[in-house]
């Protein structure tokens, strides 16, 4: 599904085929998730292939190598540059795009010299479908600031979301939603959520969660076309008294909520704002939007 005989991917410092590169057993990644990763899209623009907010992405991943101590040296405009290349040879217009920052041996718990530098890339549709989703609330939460950088897309943090994924998909559900250290509404396990009420919408502001560079866009898209965002803390139970509520990540863009637990959102996704704010922000990655608010 992510590559075939031909895919080529970057890999220390050079392009090769992904069939014939080999990695390290040892290394600390792979032991103790040590590693830094991002998830980005490049969309088919009528300017070309676009990379969304590749600076916003990279920035991101170097924020991840700083706090974690690891030895790396390309800068955001280099890793931009190595993307599109990657894209190229690849032949890819439409993708997501997977650089993951990998550490060296090391079987001490303190960060290994050195790193190795992966960039993949494959086809891949908008993660969690075009369905509204049935969500459930899972019994992990995310992890407390105070224990990690939450901000920083670190590979070990993964497994709190996979816990919940693998908790809630067993019960039948699409996704999960995770509280955090003091109850209030954190996010998904890949993506972050946004509630209506009364055509404002709320979501949880910067501190548990990862502050999605979906999020972020969503929250400009709102204040350009005039839909009231606040950011804050809400519970469960508010959430379950709201109009409707979506999703925003990259992988996903934005995804509305059909129901949380035993409650069904009352508002038809189609009167929605998230619904508004789909396809704004479709418009947006496509670099459509300029057309799309003067019609
Ligand atoms: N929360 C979590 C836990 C995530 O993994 C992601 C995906 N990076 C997001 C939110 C959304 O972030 P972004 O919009 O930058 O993709």
């Amino acid at each position: 599904m992510y590559y075939n005989d031909e895919t080529v991917i970057f890999y220390n410092g050079k392009f090769v085929k992904a069939k014939e590169a080999s990695g390290n057993l040892y290394g600390q990644t792979l032991h103790y998730g040590n590693g830094v990763f991002e998830g980005i899209r490049a969309y088919e623009t009528s300017e070309g292939t676009k990379i969304f907010k590749a600076l916003e992405h990279y920035k991101r991943l170097l924020y991840g190598v700083e706090v974690m101590d690891i030895d790396f040296n390309y800068t955001e405009e280099e890793l931009t540059k190595i993307t599109y290349e990657l894209l190229e040879r690849n032949n890819l217009k439409d993708a997501y795009i997977r650089p993951l920052v990998v550490t060296g041996e090391n079987m001490g718990v303190f960060s290994a010299k050195g790193s190795d530098l992966i960039i993949q890339c494959w086809k891949w549709d908008k993660l969690m479908g075009d369905e509204l989703l049935r969500v459930k609330t899972s019994r992990f939460q995310r992890p407390n600031p105070k224990s990690c950088f939450v901000e920083a897309k670190i590979t070990g943090h993964y497994i709190n979301s996979i816990l919940a994924s693998n908790e809630v998909k067993k019960e039948g559900y699409d996704e999960s939603l995770l509280l955090d250290m003091n109850n209030n509404v954190a996010e998904c396990s890949g993506a972050n959520i946004f509630m209506e009420k009364e055509g404002v919408l709320y979501t949880p502001p910067r501190g548990h969660i990862m502050a999605g560079i979906t999020r972020s866009t969503v929250i400009d898209l709102c204040k350009e076309v005039g839909i009231s965002v606040v950011e804050k803390h809400f519970t469960l139970k508010e959430l379950k008294e709201s109009d409707s509520a979506f999703f925003t990540g990259t992988a996903a863009e934005v995804v509305g909520l059909k129901s949380l637990d035993e409650y069904q959102f009352p508002l038809e996704w189609k009167n929605s704002q998230g619904n508004k704010l789909m396809k704004l922000y479709k418009n947006e990655v496509l670099g459509l939007r300029k057309k799309c608010l003067t019609n």
